[in-house]
């Protein structure tokens, strides 16, 4: 099968959110199983010292060039804000990827699409290329990483996409008078899926939908979840080297060199006996960070210590600034993006906290189960899908109290040595690798293919 994946981001060309992560891993799996798979991606100045274009085996990465729209140093967004002509910079890759297949005679049978970026090609092939013979076999499929980014431009904008006015209206791109471009995406898609199975049936709803719900609930029987995959080879104890010491399912005991190790780069009292509780993470709402800095004086008195690694909205910032210096022997604060810190954080920490309000797949939480970190959830999208009791802490109700009553339930076991061995032991079974993903994919580029 012929797989041409187009996303504005890949690993390890250029990231900003894990939809680079899956656009970087998801083809070397195909690839592993059989699919002839080429990457196209904008080439964006990050990527121009960059030599090499064969990921895998032999999987070809096209770059579109225009040195006005993507030789800048963001990828979607300076200083002052998103760029201000996003939509003819995004219009120009979509209808180039289209033009580019056919440059390089690849007759792709799938086009695999991500989020707004990309959402126009398929807008572009269902009207503007479907009658064009290269074009008419090839069916499309939209990964919806997170709903809350859609592509919103001015309506007056309408022009410059170069398709019928028809179009815009409310059963085409229009959305309250605007141009959504995942709207389009999700209209001419021949499938369309998400980054976990309860996240599909959550962006039905209202509540985390953004406005998109009826439409998502119209096209259900074409929408499904798979979960991403976790790139072990970057994810494991066994062979991590920014960890003091590593350790596997064998030698567990050694993740307490890992403990003691986070307790003095953290500036913590350093005791085994003392719980850990991590958190890396983005600081935004989404992440959870309003219930979690209204809990904050409840869980600095269990005695617990707590470990925080992000960066983000400035407001939690401050809020976790205050309570560092009214907790210094207890809460660890360190505002920033730091990678070796976050390996640490997850081989040191004996639960991982991540009481997102919404995730539609998540990696920290199928990070920690492989570090024996026990991962303390929300539970909602990708955090339903991959913790349970047996692995983990749920609680299904958002409010600070039951975060509270989690983490102190969470506490209690920890002092329970054979409950706390059994629930590290499954989460350490736990298998979320790429293979397995990759080949629900491949299932569902086979159901698009019959459509
Ligand atoms: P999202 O993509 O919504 O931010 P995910 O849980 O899917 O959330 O992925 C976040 C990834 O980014 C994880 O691998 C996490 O370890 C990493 N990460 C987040 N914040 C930081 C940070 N401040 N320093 C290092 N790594 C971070």
């Amino acid at each position: 099968m012929k797989i041409a994946m187009i996303a504005s981001e890949v690993v390890p060309f250029a990231k900003t959110g894990g939809l680079a992560d899956v656009a970087g891993a998801l083809p070397i799996a195909l690839e592993d199983l059989g699919c002839e798979v080429v990457i196209i991606m904008p080439g964006y100045k990050c990527v121009k010292d960059i030599s090499y274009s064969v990921v895998g085996k032999k999987i070809k990465v096209y770059f579109v060039e225009n040195a006005l729209y993507f030789n800048r140093d963001g990828l979607y967004m300076d200083k002052k804000g998103d760029y201000k002509d996003n939509l003819e910079r995004f219009a120009f890759f979509c209808r180039k990827s289209l033009d580019l297949l056919k440059e390089i005679n690849f007759s792709a049978d799938i086009l695999h699409l991500h989020d707004w970026q990309s959402s126009l090609v398929s807008v572009y092939l269902k009207n503007l290329y479907a009658r064009q013979p290269f074009y008419s076999r090839m069916k499309s499929i939209l990964t919806i990483h997170n709903i809350g980014y859609q592509g919103l431009f001015p309506g007056e904008d309408f022009p410059k996409l170069g398709l019928d006015k028809n179009l815009f209206n409310i059963s085409g791109l229009e959305f309250y008078n605007r141009i959504n471009l995942l709207k389009g995406g999700i209209i001419f898609s021949d499938l369309i899926n998400t980054v976990s199975p309860t996240y599909a049936l959550e962006i039905q709803e209202a509540k985390f939908g953004f406005g998109l719900e009826g439409l998502l609930k119209q096209r259900k029987k074409d929408l499904t979840g798979i979960l991403n995959g976790l790139d072990y080879s970057i994810w494991d104890p066994g062979t991590d080297k920014f960890i003091a010491r590593k350790f596997s399912k064998r030698n567990i005991e050694d993740k307490a060199y890992n403990k003691e190790e986070l307790q003095r780069v953290c500036s913590l009292p350093v005791a085994n006996e003392i719980p850990v509780l991590g958190i890396v993470s983005r600081l935004a709402e989404q992440k959870g960070f309003d219930i979690l800095t209204e809990s904050l004086p409840e869980i600095c008195k269990t005695g617990a210590q707590l470990v925080i690694l992000g960066t983000g909205n400035l407001k939690y910032h401050q809020i976790l600034k205050k309570a560092a210096k009214k907790y210094p022997k207890t809460l660890s604060l360190n505002l920033k993006f730091d990678d070796p810190l976050a390996h640490k954080i997850y081989a040191g920490s004996d639960i991982f906290l991540m009481p997102s309000s919404y995730e539609p797949c998540g990696l920290g939480q199928i990070i920690s189960l492989r570090y024996g970190t026990i991962p303390l959830v929300f539970k909602t999208g990708g955090l339903a899908d991959t913790i349970n009791e047996d692995n983990g802490f749920v609680f299904s109700s958002y409010t600070k109290d039951e975060l509270v009553k989690a983490v102190k339930r969470s506490l209690a076991a920890f002092r329970d040595k054979k409950k706390w061995g059994s629930l590290i032991k499954n989460a350490m079974q736990c298998d979320f690798s790429w293979e397995a993903s990759a080949k629900k994919y491949i299932q569902l580029y086979e159901k698009a293919k019959e459509k």
